[in-house]
């Protein structure tokens, strides 16, 4: 019978589940970059993980331009949808050959007053994805991949197997700890600051100087813009992961000058094509 991984590198390949990485759980504990708070511990949520199972697919750059609209509200909702039956299917799998899982929530909030006034989950996948050697964090709290800059919604499972026993080889769990490391020194944010310039209502810090985690964003105004988004039925913002130049989908999508997201600037032929396309679709399926 297959391995997990083998499971999982299939999917990869069929470009169903085109990211996906291993984490150990004491990578929270040993974590000094880029701490958690112990409550939001792997084994705080489910105490019986050994192993941290992150799973991502990207936002495709030409539906994230058209926010805010119905066309992205609709899209992050079905990447949602994709990503939770994923890990619910993965996790009984799982469950189902004795190795005891759980997926944790993939938003984990109920409405969004709720996250204007406490703006954080009970677990950050973003972390996870970290600990996995997927990526690096932005200047703000994005967290960047190679292939799609910050635009790849993640999900997490927990489980009581082992990285070996899911398949993941030793050479393999080396190589994801060292890509971790790479990417911790390295890292993969610009600082070209177009998220905190971009930002509708200036709610990423400015400080050129630092990065994430001295500077962060403020979530709570974040949500309050969100939600007031949300009741017109439009998207729920994302201008900061539209404009970062990050990622290798904008030369899929030949969109490497970001000056095009200046809509209210004079540009050329193709820009101008673009922002009828965006505008149209903004024009329709929402209130105004
Ligand atoms: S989602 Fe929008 S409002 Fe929130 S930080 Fe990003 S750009 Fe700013
Ligand atoms: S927009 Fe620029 S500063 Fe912001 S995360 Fe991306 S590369 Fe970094």
């Amino acid at each position: 019978m297959k391995s997990f991984y083998d499971l999982l590198s299939q999917k990869k390949k069929q470009s169903i589940l085109p990211i996906f990485g291993f984490a150990d759980v004491s990578a929270w504990e040993k974590e000094t970059k880029y701490p958690t708070a112990p409550d939001f511990y792997p084994t705080n949520i489910f105490p019986e993980a050994k192993t941290v199972i992150v799973i991502g697919v990207p936002v495709v750059l030409p539906i994230l331009e058209t926010t805010p609209s119905v066309y992205y509200n609709e899209h992050q909702n079905n990447l949602n949808v994709v990503l939770e039956n994923e890990i619910i299917t993965l996790s009984s799998f799982l469950n189902r050959l004795g190795f005891a899982s759980m997926p944790t929530a993939r938003g984990g909030y109920s409405e969004m007053s709720v996250l204007i006034e406490k703006p954080m989950a009970a677990f950050s996948h973003r972390h996870a994805a970290y600990h996995a050697g997927l990526g690096a964090f932005g200047r703000n709290n994005v967290f960047l991949t190679k292939k799609y800059g910050p635009r790849v919604r993640f999900a997490t499972i927990l489980t009581a197997a082992t990285q070996s026993e899911l398949g993941v080889s030793k050479k393999k769990q080396k190589k994801s700890i060292a890509q971790k490391k790479k990417f911790e020194k390295n890292g993969l944010c610009i600082d070209c600051m177009a998220c905190s310039k971009f930002c509708p209502i200036q709610a990423i810090g400015g400080d050129s100087k630092n990065t994430y985690p001295v500077v962060k964003t403020d979530k709570s105004r974040c949500a309050a813009y969100l939600d007031e988004l949300g009741k017109k039925g439009t998207s729920r913002c994302g201008v900061c992961i539209k404009v970062c130049p990050v990622g290798k989908d904008r030369i899929l999508f030949d969109r490497r000058n970001i000056s095009i997201y200046n809509e209210s600037e004079i540009g050329g032929e193709k820009k101008e094509r673009l922002i009828r396309a965006w505008n149209h679709i903004r024009d329709y399926g929402t209130k105004k």
